[in-house]
């Protein structure tokens, strides 16, 4: 391994990594959901790298961060007023919106779709990055794909190793989860992927409806059934009383349970779905630096966040392959 490149994020080393970008260079950076691998988007080289870094298959589109509304123009064909909406109640936020692109957008990061996928991060030292950078830029989680998404420079570190040609440090990610997806087509709002937004607190404040996509075509690329898996079997669970085999880890939602387990992790004990979001990605980095072997984890409360939290869970516990 080559040496260390984490830096922590602070006013020079963001200079330094928005000039590693404007060279055409590959950063990993926090926001506020996980650590994204950033590259300038109009640079397609390097997008490709992004790719490689991450074995990332090329049907699986990027999502494309931006700093100020204004960038907007750069990427989107047209700015139908309902997107204009959602994303001046939304952004800056974890919400990802995804509309016709302008052809200048290169194929390599939107997969050869005519649509692009675009967010506005809530997070200072992302949006410093992306405004020095002068750029809108192309970054997906900063995880080996399938794996977990990292909340921690570390985590980035442990799966890319020394791939990225920078790691910014902003300690762990505030949310812990992947933004929300929602796709506009046709007048239409689609969620493609629940995240650190719940679709209904969109749906409250902007007095707009958000379709569940009936129609499969509509489904988001790269949604595998099989994501966000530590090195570990993991089992979702109701409750302890599912959980048999004592020498597994036992992530519980908010009760400590009963069993001895090997060992026990509480994602809330408050029962708050914030709490247990942020560190859900966290105890799978954590659990699989510990070689764990074996999970269970209880299923969140199906509402709000929660419902974000248990996708995450049931792909985590896929079984590899398929979508
Ligand atoms: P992430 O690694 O969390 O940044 O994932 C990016 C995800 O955004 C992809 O896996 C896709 O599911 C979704 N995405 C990106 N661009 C598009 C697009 N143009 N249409 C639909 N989904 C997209
Ligand atoms: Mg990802």
């Amino acid at each position: 391994m080559k040496k260390n490149n984490i830096f922590r994020a602070n006013g020079a080393s963001i200079r330094k990594a928005a000039a590693i970008l404007k060279k055409g260079g590959v950063v990993a950076f926090p926001t506020e959901t996980v650590y994204g691998l950033g590259a300038c988007v109009f640079n397609p080289k390097a997008a490709a790298r992004i790719f490689e870094i991450k074995k990332r298959p090329y049907f699986d589109p990027l999502i494309v961060h931006i700093a100020q509304k204004k960038q907007l123009s750069l990427l989107a064909a047209e700015l139908p007023s309902k997107v204009k909406k959602i994303a001046d109640k939304f952004w800056p936020g974890s919400l990802t919106l995804v509309f016709e692109k302008k052809k200048s957008v290169p194929d390599i990061v939107t997969a050869g779709l005519n649509t692009v996928a675009v967010r506005m991060p809530d997070c200072k030292i992302a949006l410093k990055l992306i405004e020095l950078a002068g750029q809108p830029i192309a970054a997906p989680s900063a995880n080996s794909f399938s794996r977990t998404s990292p909340v921690r420079a570390q985590h980035v570190r442990n799966q890319l190793k020394d791939g990225p040609d920078m790691i910014l440090d902003g300690g762990k990610t505030r949310k812990g989860l992947e933004s929300t997806i929602v796709k506009f087509e046709k007048g239409k709002f689609y969620v493609l992927r629940q995240g650190a937004v719940p679709v209904e607190e969109i749906e409250k404040n902007t007095g707009l409806k958000i379709l569940k996509p009936a129609d499969s075509k509509i489904q988001a690329p790269g949604m595998l059934k099989k994501h966000y898996a530590p090195k570990a079997t993991v089992i979702a669970v109701k409750n302890e009383k599912e959980a048999k085999d004592l020498n597994a880890a036992y992530i519980a939602f908010k009760d400590r349970p009963q069993k001895k387990f090997k060992m026990v992790k509480i994602l809330s004990s408050k029962g708050c779905l914030e709490e247990a979001a942020a560190n859900l990605f966290d105890f799978f980095h954590d659990l699989e630096k510990k070689k764990a072997g074996k999970i269970y984890i209880e299923k969140a409360p199906a509402r709000g966040l929660g419902l974000a939290i248990n996708d995450r869970i049931k792909r985590a516990a896929a079984e590899a392959g398929g979508e």
